[in-house]
């Protein structure tokens, strides 16, 4: 029987995009051994002979080896998130240790190490392009970085810490995931759940109906079901009025994956997150780092812990008095509206949304009927393509995971294709929460020709419900931008080492800047005046009901910018301040945060750390303030459009030039500077936030 997931590995000509018709869970660890071995083999007879070698024979084979098994396994990784079967689990978890083993053994093999550096003195070395001569810096870099300068005692033990954290963080996603399944409430009757908009409540209908207990019953006896999955989970925190249903769902959501709440002790991370933090402080020491959040910054745009720490800081201070005062009016409200004199965390997002309704008169639920999800995702498309002079057109024929799948190709003014992506926009059983892009396939120059970038952009949007297209709440329509900026950066790369190519190589707190950036076509009256028009009617947005959703931009503004800095400062003084004598403090770490910065402190019981997966299971260890220090980033390059115009496309050109077609070429910072002329201000992030005057 034929491997497709080896053929297409292996495939020389014709299309890139994977078969996905074909794949199957069993073919993902044969594929993937496969691949390591001969990898294994062909390294080692490169490494034989360094004084032979230079750009052409060292670094473009090996960029060959890791395109092949990058194809194998993008696809399992990928499958393994948008469709979380046992089989998908166990493929997954199969190749795993054997990639983690590799990529290990290959950032460790001295010989290897010694054909780089051996590049990198030669005269050839000067006569390479920037983005080659940072291919191989950065090469070197990564080796000092996986341990190559160990004795052999210590790298064996950096090799073990590696492979064991890389298990760990796929245990925490594990745990979290079958906790957040776990739970669910039925109701047999509607009124339980009143408060609830139609859109959820129909969502909660179709639950139940796809649920085998309920879905054999008549139509009428289904009932309605509940989860922790995001949207439900949402939806009764923002408008169920029934006080104790929010406080029992709270409850069960914030304290997933722990030893609290209902399923307390069943999927419990904490031991996983002790283990993860007391070994990353091991490797970042046994690199020579005082720390892993010192380790961290060794791949990032900030350069100093104490810069990042202050940079936190000064926000916090400058966003506090705004948050209080916000939280304050908040609790008057509560008290006014419903005589309620202890607001507690399970009211919050309620009331919340009662005095945004009140303040400005504006729901989800009203905006709602002019965010159909194909005319958003038309909208997009209208503005990437004002923006940066590309446009997308839907292939036909293609297979895919899902039937909501649609493959794209990306096009350039010339008509020449430069790459695809696969657009995935709801959420479903089994398919991991959140919006997310991937790398499918990187760019880079073959011996046969071009290489182009492929990506996933993967969302959890509110599926479709009966006859009625998904209506997008206006959060998710920003959601759809930001996840399409990842996926323009990785897209309209135009350099062809892989290793720099789209957004390889990008610092983490860089990574966001084309993300948040294209948010903010959202907000513009021009951008939505494209496309936002009534399901029903075809009627634009109403200028009234866009000058009301304008005004409620930074509606709590301060209350969220405290609370994306608690989490940043927590992860970052976490792994920071980790003493191995003492072990992990994770909550007296949080707690002291929360004295710091937060306005509201949640109640003892919540485990929210449990349950945040981007530092244990993802890659924003002593990183999550990237998404802060992006923002910086962000709103200074939008503001460069707000003053030469927001379709300006010299200025959508000069973007494209400089930052998102250069990927990880050269340093953030530079790139930034070419494209604004400066160095980046926090000025923009604080006007856009409505915080300037209280600065
Ligand atoms: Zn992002």
């Amino acid at each position: 029987m034929t491997n497709a997931l080896l053929d297409y590995a292996n495939r020389q000509t014709g299309s890139d995009l994977p078969p996905f018709d074909h794949i199957q869970p069993g073919q993902a660890e044969p594929a993937v051994r496969q691949i390591l071995d001969e990898n294994r083999k062909t390294i080692d007879a490169l490494a034989a002979e360094p004084a032979l070698l230079n750009w052409e024979t060292l670094v473009r084979p090996l960029e060959e080896l890791d395109d092949r098994l990058h194809r194998a396994f993008s696809p399992v990784s990928h499958l393994n998130s948008v469709t979380n079967t046992a089989e998908w689990r166990a493929a997954y978890n199969a190749c795993l240790p054997l990639i983690s083993a590799y990529s290990s053994d290959m950032g460790q093999h001295a010989g290897l190490h010694a054909c780089y550096a051996t590049v990198s003195k030669s005269d050839s070395f000067q006569s390479l392009d920037a983005a080659q001569r940072k291919v191989i810096e950065n090469a070197l870099r990564d080796f000092h970085l996986s341990g190559i300068d160990l004795p052999a005692v210590q790298q064996d033990r950096y090799k073990q810490i590696k492979q064991r954290l890389s298990e760990l963080s796929t245990k925490f996603e594990e745990n979290l995931l079958d906790a957040t399944d776990a739970w669910t409430l039925h109701f047999d009757h509607s009124e339980a759940l009143s408060g609830l908009p139609d859109s959820a409540l129909a969502m909660a209908k179709q639950k139940a109906a796809n649920k085998d207990e309920y879905k054999d019953l008549p139509e009428d006896q289904r009932g309605w079901l509940i989860g922790l999955d995001f949207p439900s989970y949402h939806a009764v925190m923002t408008y169920a009025q029934d006080r104790g249903l929010r406080e029992q769902m709270y409850r069960a959501f914030c304290t997933r994956a722990s030893d609290q709440g209902p399923y307390a002790g069943q999927w419990d991370n904490s031991d996983v997150m002790a283990e993860i933090l007391a070994l990353r402080h091991e490797a970042a020491q046994l690199l020579g780092f005082d720390n892993y959040a010192q380790r961290s910054l060794a791949t990032k745009m900030a350069r100093e812990t104490d810069e990042v720490v202050s940079f936190l800081r000064d926000l916090a201070q400058r966003s506090r008095p705004r948050a209080q005062q916000e939280l304050d009016e908040l609790r008057a409200f509560a008290k006014e509206l419903d005589g309620l004199d202890d607001l507690q965390a399970w009211d919050t997002s309620y009331y919340a949304e009662k005095l945004r309704q009140q303040r400005y008169a504006i729901s989800n639920e009203e905006l709602r009927p002019y965010f159909p999800a194909p005319q958003a995702i038309q909208g997009l498309f209208e503005v990437a393509s004002r923006l940066f002079n590309v446009s997308f057109e839907p292939m036909e024929g293609i297979a895919t995971w899902h039937d909501d799948v649609t493959a794209y190709a990306v096009l350039a003014a010339s008509g020449e294709t430069v790459g695809y992506f696969y657009l995935d926009p709801y959420a479903r059983d089994a398919k991991r929460g959140g919006a997310w892009m991937d790398d499918c396939l990187g760019r880079r120059l073959r011996t046969d020709g071009q290489q182009l970038p492929i990506a996933f952009l993967t969302c959890n949007f509110t599926p479709p419900v009966g006859n009625k297209p998904a209506l997008l709440t206006h959060d998710e329509l920003t959601t759809l931008f930001h996840e399409f900026g990842h996926g323009l950066h990785h897209l309209l790369t135009r350099i062809d080492c892989a290793d720099v190519a789209g957004i390889n190589a990008v610092a983490w707190d860089a990574v966001e800047l084309p993300s948040q950036f294209l948010e903010n076509w959202c907000w513009e009256k021009v951008a939505l005046d494209e496309f936002a028009r009534h399901f029903e009617t075809g009627e634009p947005m109403p200028d009234d009901l866009f000058q009301r959703l304008h005004n409620s931009k930074n509606f709590h503004a301060a209350l969220m910018m405290i609370r994306q800095i608690e989490f940043s400062l927590f992860d970052f003084l976490l792994h920071r301040d980790y003493d191995p004598d003492q072990g992990a403090k994770v909550y007296e770490t949080l707690n002291a945060v929360r004295a710091e910065v937060s306005v509201l402190t949640p109640p003892a019981f919540n485990r929210f750390p449990n349950g945040f997966s981007h530092i244990f299971a993802g890659g924003y260890g002593a990183g999550y303030y990237s998404y802060k220090w992006a923002e910086v980033l962000s709103a200074d390059a939008f503001a460069a459009f707000e003053e030469e115009g927001v379709f300006n496309a010299d200025t959508g050109a000069r973007f494209k030039d400089h930052i998102l077609s250069q990927g990880g070429s050269a340093e953030a910072m530079d790139l930034f500077v070419r494209f604004r002329g400066r160095e980046p201000s926090i000025e923009p992030l604080l006007r856009h936030s409505g915080l300037l005057d209280a600065a």
